[in-house]
């Protein structure tokens, strides 16, 4: 086994949800939802499965799929793209997958923001990339033009962008993105833009896909994934789009990776993006509300919550509290003692982690979030006494 991997631990959604489930905790950890998903798309899945769709779908997915996903970034995200702009992939991270090993070379650097989402460092390294990592700090989480001034070289080959952002819950605003497109353009790179959570957004926000801005269609890989848009994590349905000499490289690991993915849940999920409009603007109301929950209920009981403006996830600070323990050690203090799971942000960082802050995930029902707050109702009185 290469030793990079050798000593490494599951991951912290694993170990967590593994904790929450061991001790009787509410899992307010690992991203799922307990409440939310269409039922009409999971009967169409159901259908397509007891009817013809269980042998080999082709290669970059089925027609139909990927003539519904360039449809719906067209009608959603006024993108410019049409069916052989798309393959489809078993979820976001083989799509993430298939796209470093083939678009990255052995010492090629590949620029990659903290806090970042678990799989992008193993993935980059395992493509023999050179990781620069730009470190972004709470509250604001901003992208700077010196930060990317100093990240980006003339061996850039890539750069790894997730927005909406895990975990800190931002969206970069349009003057982060365009300094990010023009970093991109002037030093040649490739974005690879992973923008699972594109409908998850809150308060009238419009998600900017990364391609749209000038200079960056034809150097965009966009990934997506339908267990996001639908609110069904275990579905694994991903989308790459990229314009097609791009596509056709990232297809190709693809081919060997895992070839193509259940046909009947590519039927299904063709057809949930043609919903109309209200699904989606319903699930984020839905969505916001559970946010405004728990961020309330956390308010009430003393925690400084950063408000969330897309994801489903929000975070809660804890320096200002004065409480003397780290992120880790909350998160063990809370699942032990009041049965309650979260992700310590640290988990986030490779290198000079920010220790003060905790990610809770809010899509659950209300019963869900309510439990959670009531035995957490005392965790900031009764360690600071
Ligand atoms: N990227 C990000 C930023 C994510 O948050 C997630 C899952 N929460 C993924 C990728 C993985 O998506 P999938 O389950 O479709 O592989
Ligand atoms: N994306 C999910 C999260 O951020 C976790 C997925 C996983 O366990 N790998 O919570």
């Amino acid at each position: 086994m290469n030793p990079l991997f050798a000593d490494q631990p599951t991951s912290i959604f694993e170990r967590m949800s593994a904790l929450a489930r061991d001790g009787g905790a509410v899992n307010l950890g690992q991203g799922f939802p307990d409440f939310g998903w269409p039922e009409d798309v999971v009967v169409r899945a159901a259908s397509a499965l007891t009817g013809a769709a269980s042998q080999y779908p082709p290669m970059r997915g089925l027609n139909e799929l990927r003539e519904a996903v360039a449809a719906h970034y067209r009608r959603h995200h006024r993108l410019d793209i049409a069916a052989d702009h798309v393959t489809i992939t078993s979820g976001a991270t083989e799509a993430l997958a298939s796209s470093l090993l083939a678009l990255i070379e052995p010492g090629d650097e590949v620029v990659l923001f903290q806090p970042l989402y678990d799989a992008y460092l193993p993935l980059v390294l395992r493509a023999g990339g050179v990781p620069r990592l730009v470190r972004l700090t709470p509250p604001g989480w901003r992208i700077t033009a010196e930060a990317l001034a100093e990240a980006f070289t003339d061996r850039t080959r890539l750069v790894l962008f997730n927005n909406p952002h895990n975990p800190t819950s931002r969206m970069f605003d349009a003057g982060e993105l365009a300094l990010l497109a023009a970093a991109c353009v002037k030093s040649g790179a490739i974005a690879l833009s992973d923008e699972v959570w594109e409908h998850v957004t809150f308060d009238d926000r419009r998600h900017i896909p990364l391609a749209s801005l000038a200079g960056m269609a034809e150097r965009t890989v966009k990934v997506g994934s339908a267990g996001k848009i639908f609110s069904l994590t275990g579905w694994k349905i991903g989308f790459v789009c990229a314009a097609p000499p791009l596509l056709r490289v990232a297809a190709k690991v693809h081919q060997f990776l895992t070839f193509t993915t259940a046909p009947n849940l590519q039927v299904a999920v063709a057809y949930g993006l043609g919903k109309p409009a209200d699904y989606f603007l319903d699930m984020r109301k839905e969505l916001a509300r559970s946010r405004d929950r728990l961020t309330a209920g956390l308010e009430r009981i003393g925690f400084p919550v950063l408000k969330s403006q897309g994801t489903y996830f929000l975070t809660v600070d804890l320096s200002p509290l004065g409480l003397n323990e780290t992120d880790v050690a909350f998160c063990q203090r809370i699942v032990n003692d009041y049965k309650v799971a979260a992700i310590p942000v640290s988990a986030f960082y490779e290198q000079d982690a920010v220790t003060s802050v905790v990610r809770f995930c809010f899509s659950k029902k209300d019963a869900t979030l309510d439990t959670a707050l009531e035995r957490l109702s005392d965790a900031v009185h009764r360690r600071k006494r």
